[in-house]
């Protein structure tokens, strides 16, 4: 393994623990056990674990049944849905779309992600919304029509919403009002600026930084993280993409929290525990564990 492939060090430990609000154990490298046991070594006691199909999701929700500091999340990705309307080259996606017609295919996932969201251990359903980077015209409608279903999904169960929005701010904030969001809503890797922070501090959502704020090229987030209310913020990793500065491009995953936080202390003008502290409490509140 060459050095830029290769695992960053472990940080110096948080002083107040926080939890990671958002990550995918599934597609890191090693197991739930080391992932763990290397967060919870710097600080890191507790992770939203995310699914974004139905396997994910069944996994996600047993991992969160099975460990302590495991909280579940399921959905459907806005990348999936399309999928599984318009059939897709692999998997499970493509036999449900030829077997039940696409719109009766993401009728049947969407019913499994209504029994899932109904478990203890599942605290949000997510990730969910409207990805205009990664789908093309083509699979809008049927992105659009499951970000309404998870909406409404989350609010008969009384869960958190984690929301990915990328490249589709303005459509994300008028469906949201349209259908009325959940009492706690997040937007996970929040990727607006500061006049859309502004925005979702008036509408009481949560907004979850991710390493990306730690990048060069990132003023407009860490702009947003400036005007955000302290008690809507929290952190994720999105492990493993996003990997925060000076690590980036190396693989990303829950222990590598506190050097986001690091930089988000920063950004505020508060101390590292304030900001902890800060974090703590919200995504405690944010998804009600
Ligand atoms: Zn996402
Ligand atoms: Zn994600």
């Amino acid at each position: 393994m060459s050095s830029k492939d290769a695992p960053p060090p472990l940080p110096e430990p948080l002083g107040v623990p926080v939890a990671d609000s958002h990550t995918h154990l599934d597609m890191q490298s090693g197991t739930v056990e080391e992932a763990l046991a290397k967060a919870a070594a710097v600080g890191v006691e507790t992770v939203v674990q995310v699914g974004c199909d139905i396997k994910g999701s069944r996994w996600a929700a047993e991992t969160a049944a099975a460990y302590d500091p495991v909280w579940a999340a399921v959905a459907l990705h806005p990348n999936e849905a399309p999928r599984i309307v318009l059939g897709d080259p692999a998997g499970w996606s493509r036999q449900g779309a030829r077997e039940a017609g696409g719109d009766t295919a993401l009728d049947d996932a969407l019913a499994e992600i209504d029994r899932l969201a109904a478990l203890p251990e599942v605290k949000a359903v997510g990730e969910t919304g409207l990805d205009y980077f990664r789908t093309g015209p083509e699979g809008m409608v049927a992105q659009e029509r499951s970000f309404r279903a998870h909406i409404e999904i989350a609010k008969r169960h009384g869960k958190a919403l984690v929301i990915h929005d990328r490249d589709a701010h303005d459509d994300v904030l008028r469906i949201l009002a349209e259908e009325g969001a959940p009492e706690r809503t997040v937007f996970h890797c929040y990727s607006g600026d500061a006049d859309m922070a502004r925005i979702c501090a008036e509408a009481g959502y949560f907004m979850s930084f991710a390493g990306n704020v730690t990048f060069k090229n990132a003023q407009p987030l860490r702009d947003a993280l400036a005007v955000a209310p302290l008690d809507l913020v929290l952190v994720e990793t999105d492990a493993p993409f996003l990997t925060p500065a000076p690590y980036r491009g190396r693989p990303n995953a829950p222990y590598l929290v506190p050097i986001t936080v690091r930089a988000m202390a920063a950004v505020r003008g508060i101390d590292e525990e304030a900001m902890s502290t800060a974090i703590a409490v919200n995504t405690a509140r944010a998804f009600d564990y």
